[in-house]
């Protein structure tokens, strides 16, 4: 013993995740310093606080402990027990640490037992010992995803709550009993409407950052990996877009998890559906939806690009009529001057030789006299997707469902009451496997149809008084319709200062075909003795043509696909209904 007193022992102090550090095990495992050199040895501490690796492979500060040992640095190894050695379920990492223990003549001191292992009871103990740490491991490994899995049959549940959710604590009916329920936070509902404006209206996700940050919402902070996170990012938003729990379906389970990897062996025991797959636990939960799942589709259409890129800030003038305008001179894009102007854009240079200058509101007022004819034209094509539009009644595949879900009952019943043979075992499993099938195929058709019917509210904003609608708007939000309604807008003027006149030429209207051109157009003028109108801007009068036909040449495109214009006409609708 006296040549072993001398000897220098490695103390191995971890813990699982680096929440645990600082806590009470953590000390004790400290204390395991003072206990060693109380037994005559000295120390060697080898700190493996944090790391999680449960292949010994993985353990970095344990591998480097063994070097030492196998070096002959150190002479043995101290750990508070077994369990805090091995951390592997079949409790090999321990076994590889006795093995080189004994090949090295070393020694493991634990709490209170001292192994010296070319000893064969003390060798047969600590393996039985290893064994125990395994099982244990798995034991509880179990406890826990049973509990889990019994909670996934009965209904949604939250491991950590996404943003929006919450997990209510209710008193149960045993004293002391709690039960937990996921339900919307009802303190982040105005953060959330935020976010469904804001992934409405901005162009880019990282606009959608940016707006929710100005509008004063932090985001609630999470913790990922240790650390804690309370800002807005691309990536997290693009979660909350793919995560169908926002639009009312929860969802866990299946082959892999989110980040690729496969799923813990215990989904082979506790769950597994009639094929044997990993399960898939899928409810529907209307009362967790933020939005519809036509609006989660559309989103993530909208901002399906993966770079987001620099974000643009949003300028202090909007120029909602850019693109829509061209020189009347030149024919070239109208560019965005001053807060109420556009130029064209090549007014620095020689390629225009008279480039022209206009105001929003004139041209704004000269539009507003063809508004009637361009928006019938999107009410027809509205009108058009809506006929294609089936809302169907219950499909071939609901009615099988119902169907099968009958016999299975029937079956089960006979199954219970009657006892039955393998095969009608046998016939429920596949039955059950068809069941899960359909029910998968009956969601889609359902979250088809919502989106149908969504599409159908959207268009009927534009099939019916759109023009009510339009005078509901502000100026600015008048602009975006006619951005939206017209394109190659070109307006013609003569006078100088005081006496200029201006009257739209031609223009094309993007849902019909072909220029426009207007033969007896309305005139604008500033009148200069009246007071400044609305925004400080001087009055303008728009006289209508001595003829009547003002306008010719509409026709409305047939050939274009309706698919085509649909992402113009949810545009189109959003843009009218931004008043209300
Ligand atoms: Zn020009």
């Amino acid at each position: 013993m006296t040549s072993v007193a001398l000897a220098t022992i490695g103390v191995l102090v971890r813990n699982s995740t680096s929440r645990q550090v600082g806590n009470s095990r953590s000390e004790a495992q400290a204390d395991m310093v003072p206990y060693v050199e109380s037994l005559g040895f000295g120390t060697r501490l080898y700190d493996e606080q944090g790391t999680s690796g449960s292949d010994l492979a993985r353990r970095k500060v344990t591998l480097r402990m063994l070097d030492d040992h196998r070096r002959g640095e150190i002479q043995g190894i101290a750990a508070l027990d077994v369990k805090r050695l091995t951390r592997d379920q079949f409790g090999i990492d321990g076994g590889q640490i006795a093995k080189q223990l004994v090949d090295l003549d070393g020694i493991l001191v634990t709490f209170g037992k001292t192994y010296d292992l070319r000893d064969e009871d003390d060798l047969l103990q600590f393996q039985f010992q290893c064994m125990l740490a395994g099982i244990d491991w798995r034991s509880i490994r179990n406890t826990f995803w049973q509990g889990i899995f019994k909670r996934l049959e009965k209904g949604p549940m939250f491991v950590r709550p996404p943003l929006g959710y919450m997990t209510e604590y209710t008193p149960g009916e045993r004293p002391g009993q709690l039960i937990k329920r996921p339900t919307q936070n009802p303190d982040q509902a105005a953060m959330m409407a935020e976010l469904a404006d804001a992934f409405d209206s901005c162009a880019t996700l990282g606009r959608v950052v940016h707006r929710m940050a100005d509008a004063g919402y932090a985001r609630p902070p999470t913790r990922y990996r240790g650390e804690v996170s309370d800002h807005w990012t691309v990536q997290s938003l693009r979660y909350i877009l793919e995560n169908s729990i926002y639009w009312g379906i929860w969802e866990f389970g299946g082959p892999k998890r989110k980040n690729g990897q496969k799923r813990s062996v215990v989904w082979y025991k506790y769950a597994r559906d009639a094929t044997g797959n990993n399960k898939v636990y899928r409810f529907e939960v209307p009362e967790f939806a933020y939005w519809t799942p036509a609006k989660a589709r559309q989103w993530q259409e909208k901002f399906k690009t993966t770079h987001d890129g620099p974000v643009i800030r949003e300028r202090k003038h909007s120029h909602p009529l850019l693109g829509t305008l061209v020189c009347v001179a030149c024919g070239g894009p109208m560019i965005g001057a001053g807060p109420d102007g556009y130029v064209c854009r090549h007014h620095r240079t020689s390629v225009c030789t008279r480039p022209q200058k206009l105001a929003e509101h004139i041209v704004c007022a000269l539009l507003r006299t063809v508004l009637d004819g361009a928006l019938s034209l999107a009410a027809d094509l509205a009108e058009r997707v809506e006929r294609q539009i089936s809302v169907s009644a219950p499909s071939a595949n609901a009615l099988e469902l119902a169907h099968l879900q009958e016999r299975s009952k029937e079956l089960a019943k006979t199954l219970v009451w009657v006892g039955g043979n393998q095969d009608m075992a046998e016939e429920a499993g596949r039955l059950q496997a068809k069941i899960d099938r359909l029910k998968e195929l009956v969601a889609d058709e359902e979250t088809e149809r919502q989106a149908s019917a969504d599409l159908l509210e959207t268009l009927e904003r534009i099939r019916h008084a759109p023009l009510d609608l339009f005078e509901e708007l502000s100026a600015e939000q008048q602009a975006r319709v006619h951005a939206l309604l017209f394109k190659s807008v070109r307006i013609g003027y003569e006078g100088r200062a005081g006496a200029r006149r201006w009257w739209l030429e031609s223009f094309e209207s993007k849902y019909g075909s072909g220029t426009v051109h207007v033969l007896h157009p309305h005139v604008a003028r500033v009148l200069p003795w009246a007071a400044s109108g609305r925004l400080g801007l001087p009055s303008l009068r728009v006289d209508p043509p001595g003829v009547a036909d003002a306008v010719n040449g509409f026709s409305a495109d047939s050939n274009g696909q309706i698919s085509d214009y649909l992402c113009s006409l949810r545009e189109l609708s959003r843009a009218l209904a931004a008043a209300s």
